[in-house]
């Protein structure tokens, strides 16, 4: 592949996207009389016309999650070398389902998720794979934790367990286990929301009471989920304390670190996921601060056997593996995961990994970090207040009197920043997280510069 006019492609986007407008303005009707004016499929178009007019669609009709001053939920900016490995699987096509169809493809994703696997801290016999998100490695987790916690669920259903599977998490967790709860059949009620503490922290003690008091009543408690970096403040659950805490109860511990995981490279950061190595199983997502293009996540899990179980399935019409093959470790994705037909999802993090190193990621998360801590001083410098408290670069911030959302509105009408709003201890505040490896110091003052101006403005009134 020729990579040259790829990156100039790629640079030039990247230039008319950091130049342009972050929030579209645009309604669904408009979008739809312009596809049913332009688009009935009757006769063919030229490609390179039709190209033309997607990238003008893309690049102002959807908030531009790549914009340096797009202070998001998590949508990174993207490398170029991800970029191309997206471009190279779509035109070599690899199906990944079984280990023989694709021999180097399934080699380099082991090779890449073992790396990642070895910086947690997991044993070399962890099981791992890429999955197309975060939600589905947490589904993995849930149907990995009740296969091994309950032998008969796998046949028989849950209907078969004369007890009630229970699973834990804060308040401040991902509400995806809600619907993993769902569609697994446990149910939305089994998921047991446990307080936070004055820091948004999973609440320990609160749990410990939890799950005695669930025992009694006929709940058998099964996992625990502790959130690297929350959604909505960014914090880190005290993973030893719930690491003790699941071995002591003989739970499963999962460490749901879709975006925060990354911060495992950082020699700043890394060491505020200790603990992390005790976990059973680990959702880390490469399209959030790895920095790849959207649907790559990973699932790790300590227990191959219970995957296997969890995800067999009989193969008989597939390719065989050679018999010099056969007595090397290969997997046969389909049968320890989700997926069956599965894309070579791996490839983005591996060249993106294999071009910058592990330092040059290392350096990327840092700068990230650096980001976030000059927000967190320019916005103190001018009277605001931080109200969440993490070593990531998520920032939760508000002003006396200031209504967030009258804030915001006016941030994406002057094409200024995107930030989002959350609650905090019942009260509504702005959020603003640092996702993208290209967002500067300038970016970053300038944003702040903005509000404060906002701010005067809204006093004056
Ligand atoms: C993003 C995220 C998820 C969901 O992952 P997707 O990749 O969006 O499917 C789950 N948990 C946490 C903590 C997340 O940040």
């Amino acid at each position: 592949m020729k990579l040259q006019e790829l990156r100039q492609t790629f640079e030039e986007v990247e230039a008319v996207i950091a130049a342009g407008p972050i929030v579209p303005e645009v309604t669904a009707s408009t979008i739809r009389s312009y596809l049913e004016e332009h688009y009935l499929f009757e006769n063919g178009l030229p490609l390179p016309s039709v190209v033309a007019d997607i990238e003008a669609m893309l690049s102002k009709w959807q908030v531009q999650v790549t914009h340096p001053r797009y202070f998001g939920l998590f949508n990174p900016g993207v490398t170029f070398a991800s970029v191309v490995a997206d471009t190279l699987v779509a035109m070599y096509n690899p199906q990944l389902a079984n280990w023989r169809t694709s021999p180097a493809a399934n080699e380099l994703e082991r090779h890449t998720l073992q790396w990642l696997a070895k910086r947690f801290g997991l044993p070399p016999n962890t099981a791992a794979s890429f999955t197309s998100g975060g939600s589905e490695a947490n589904l993995s987790a849930v149907v990995a934790a009740l296969t091994y916690s309950f032998p008969g669920y796998g046949e028989g259903g849950l209907a078969s367990l004369n007890t009630k599977p229970a699973l834990y998490m804060s308040e401040e967790s991902h509400h995806g286990f809600l619907k993993i709860a769902h569609m697994t059949g446990l149910g939305r009620a089994s998921v047991h929301l446990i307080p936070t503490d004055a820091t948004q922290r999973l609440d320990v003690r609160a749990l410990q009471q939890q799950v005695a008091r669930d025992r009694t009543e006929g709940w058998a408690p099964f996992m625990v989920v502790a959130t690297v970096g929350s959604t909505g403040s960014g914090v880190i659950d005290p993973l030893p304390d719930l690491a003790e805490f699941s071995r002591q109860q003989k739970v499963w511990l999962h460490v749901d670190a879709a975006w925060g995981g990354a911060a495992i490279l950082s020699h700043h950061l890394g060491k505020h996921l200790d603990g992390i190595a005790f976990a059973d199983s680990i959702t880390c997502d490469a399209h959030k601060w790895f920095s790849v293009p959207m649907g790559a996540g990973m699932f790790f899990c300590r227990h191959p056997a219970s995957l296997a179980e969890a995800f067999r399935a009989d193969v008989s019409y597939m390719p065989r593996t050679t018999s010099e093959a056969r007595d090397e470790d290969t997997v046969n994705p389909l049968a320890h995961s989700a997926q069956w037909s599965r894309r070579f999802i791996g490839l983005k993090l591996f060249l993106s990994l294999a071009e910058r190193g592990e330092t040059g990621y290392a350096a990327m998360i840092d700068h990230q970090a650096a980001m976030g801590n000059v927000l967190r001083e320019t916005l103190v410098a001018s009277g605001w207040e931080l109200v969440n408290e993490t070593p990531l670069p998520l920032i939760c911030f508000t002003r006396e009197g200031l209504q967030p959302s009258v804030l915001l509105a006016a941030l994406r009408d002057r094409q200024i920043a995107w930030m989002s709003e959350t609650v905090i201890a019942g009260r509504a505040v702005l959020r603003a997280c640092i996702t993208n490896y290209r967002t500067t110091e300038t970016d970053v003052r300038w944003a702040v510069e903005e509000m404060n101006q906002i701010a005067r403005e809204l006093e004056a009134h």
